[in-house]
């Protein structure tokens, strides 16, 4: 069922009245209401300063497929740490092919070999902090600063800290509004709506993977284990730095 937002004047505010109190009762409005009218409002208040935020999880398949059909001009990023696992790249390539899709490249402009001469090598297995920090965090955070808000595939039921998400947010460290149209949604919705739509995902998905980040720091879990176990294992390191929030 659609059900219509009763706010529709909240829809033509200027892209600088929004602030973290501003948003909140807009999104405590948007709660029960389907990611598509979510990414509608999105669309709305933000285009063309919107931008989706993949990293080729079922999530972001997701929300790629449902914003082909309202904006398809909208642009998707990826940071891409160089690390990736050949199945991510392959997926990339599938939804580009299959949704009709242009995924925009974000990357560091810090070579692997750089960072090995400056870092050492393999920074990841020694801190992965600073490793996700230089590939990640501060190439979206230049990036970001391009645009009016993002939109993120972060569900609530993924991680302690990401139990309190909200449907809107204002990003503190980037600066600019987040939007967490999946916020609500579990991980079977996730895998619900992928198979009633027929939409690839990562083949490493079927081999135990079940969150999928760089190559190196990602192992497939064992039966039990919590979903996100497999990326930082032996770190107590359960997020890359992109979507913390200050303390
Ligand atoms: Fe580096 Fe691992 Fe973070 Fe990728 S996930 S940027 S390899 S620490």
């Amino acid at each position: 069922m659609t059900v219509a937002l009763d706010q529709p004047r909240l829809q033509t505010l200027s892209v600088a009245h929004w602030t973290r109190a501003s948003l909140k009762p807009v999104s405590d409005q948007l709660e029960g209401h389907p990611p598509q009218e979510i990414l509608q409002w999105g669309v709305d208040n933000f285009a063309p300063g919107l931008v989706l935020a993949t990293g080729f999880g079922p999530e972001g398949v997701v929300l790629m497929h449902q914003l082909s059909r309202i904006a398809p001009e909208t642009t998707i990023f990826y940071l891409d740490t160089e690390l990736l696992f050949p199945e991510t790249y392959a997926l990339r390539d599938e939804l580009a092919a299959r949704l009709g899709l242009t995924f925009t490249r974000v990357a560091t402009r810090l070579s692997l070999e750089e960072q090995a001469a400056q870092h050492g090598e393999a920074l990841w297995l020694r801190d992965p902090n600073q490793c996700c920090h230089l590939r990640k965090v501060q190439p979206l955070r230049e990036y970001l600063a391009f645009a009016d808000a993002w939109i993120t595939a972060i569900r609530r039921d993924q991680t302690a800290t990401r139990a309190q998400a909200g449907l809107l947010e204002w990003d503190h460290a980037n600066g600019l509004v987040k939007i967490n149209p999946l916020a609500a949604w579990s991980k079977q919705d996730v895998w619900a709506y992928l198979h009633h739509h027929a939409l690839p995902y990562n083949k490493l998905h079927d081999q135990g993977y079940t969150s999928i980040g760089c190559w190196p720091c990602t192992r497939a879990i064992a039966p039990g284990e919590d979903e996100r176990a497999g990326r930082w294992s032996g770190f107590g390191k359960t997020e890359c730095g992109i979507h913390l929030k200050p303390a």
